[in-house]
């Protein structure tokens, strides 16, 4: 397996950008997710890598092969997209083996490459089948077999899950991943789906108009959104994100609520913010339910999720979404009090929209 390396690699369409300058190295045998809403800039950025659409500017290498202007096929890289791209009139067999007999490989390796997929995914019973009487499921597995069969250096996935339903994306996510593992397979994988990106990738890209705002952990991204727009992007619900001012080491919220600003956090903030005001950023989890906790707020809704509630409160005009781990429903208009995990609290600076960093 190889790595694959992104040195300010762009690419235009006309004068607008699809994909602004991107540095990006993905280690060998890594799993990267490239998640952002629809037009991004994901698709642009994975068919660049694996030369379907060529750069504006930039260079990439595989391994340590500037690829740059080389054709798709001789980049030893495999995709698999959404749609299954099977031949129809071809057994799943042939499907599996067509591209290493494109290749000319003896028929000795052929045999192996072929048993050794089809016994990691799973699929003997439907080799002499032909994809048209396939389920979705089964189709994907063939279209995995079909790109691990090679040993590429590097898979390319455009949401490869994303005809399947709910269900059955969640049995192949954990079936890709486990490929992934078995393999060592250096991935790139797209998607527009957070909850499977942060199940599957080693490290995830996070993309939005052209530009990649964070390249980190799941946890990273999650607990330590590089902006605004990882913040809300991440989680289900975002990050809760409330507009104060700074005044005294506390922020004035809305509500006339105050939080005293942890330790770590007051010279980062009077350094950085250019103004007094600042938002208050913390994941749901973050608020601790607490008759005695020092922001006071109102019920708006309450949703229950099955293992935890998620109430809607307001700070006034703030809406916030808190997790709540037990009890029924709870009334609108109920006023609860609430305190945060001094830990999981994060400032923005609301001009540059950019996390502050604290003091270690
Ligand atoms: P989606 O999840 O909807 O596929 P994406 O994040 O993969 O979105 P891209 O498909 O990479 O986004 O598209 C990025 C931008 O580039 C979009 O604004 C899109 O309209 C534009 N774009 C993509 N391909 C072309 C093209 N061939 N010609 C002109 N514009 C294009």
């Amino acid at each position: 397996m190889a790595t694959i390396d992104l040195r300010q690699v762009e690419k235009k369409f006309g004068d607008v950008y699809a994909v602004k300058p991107v540095d990006l190295t993905i280690a060998s045998g890594e799993f990267v997710v490239l998640l952002g809403p629809s037009g991004c800039g994901k698709t642009t950025t994975l068919r660049m890598i694996s030369g379907l659409e060529a750069v504006t500017d930039g260079r990439i290498f595989i391994g340590d092969r500037d690829v740059t202007w080389r054709h798709p096929s001789d980049r030893d890289i495999a995709f698999v997209f959404q749609l299954y791209a099977l031949y129809p009139h071809m057994s799943v067999e042939k499907n599996i083996t067509f591209p290493l007999e494109a290749q000319k490989e003896p028929a000795q390796v052929i045999r192996e490459r072929l048993t050794y997929v089809v016994e990691l995914l799973q699929i003997q019973h439907l080799l002499r089948q032909k994809p048209g009487s396939l389920s979705g499921g089964d189709k994907q597995r063939v279209a995995l077999a079909r790109a691990l069969v090679r040993k590429p250096s590097a898979f390319l996935m455009d949401e490869p899950l994303g005809a399947l339903d709910a269900d059955f994306r969640e049995t192949m996510r954990a079936e890709i991943k486990k490929l992934h593992i078995a393999e060592q397979a250096t991935t790139v994988y797209v998607t527009h789906d957070q909850i499977e990106a942060m199940a599957m990738g080693d490290r995830i890209v996070v993309m939005s108009a052209a530009v990649v705002q964070q390249v980190g952990t799941p946890a990273e991204v999650y607990y330590d959104p590089a902006n605004l727009f990882v913040a809300r992007f991440i989680g289900s619900p975002g990050m809760n994100l409330v507009m104060g001012k700074l005044a005294g080491g506390v922020v004035h919220l809305p509500g006339g609520n105050q939080y005293k600003v942890p330790a770590r956090w007051l010279r980062p903030l009077t350094t950085h913010l250019a103004t007094d005001t600042v938002i208050l950023g913390f994941r749901p989890e973050a608020a601790l339910l607490h008759p005695d906790g020092p922001l006071k707020s109102e019920v708006y809704a309450s949703d229950l999720h099955g293992a935890f509630n998620m109430l809607h409160l307001t700070l006034e005009e703030a809406v916030i979404h808190v997790r709540a781990e037990r009890g029924g429903r709870i009334q609108m208009g109920t006023h609860l009090a609430f305190d945060l995990d001094a830990d999981m609290v994060r400032f923005f600076d609301p001009q540059t929209e950019k996390a502050i960093v604290p003091e270690a």
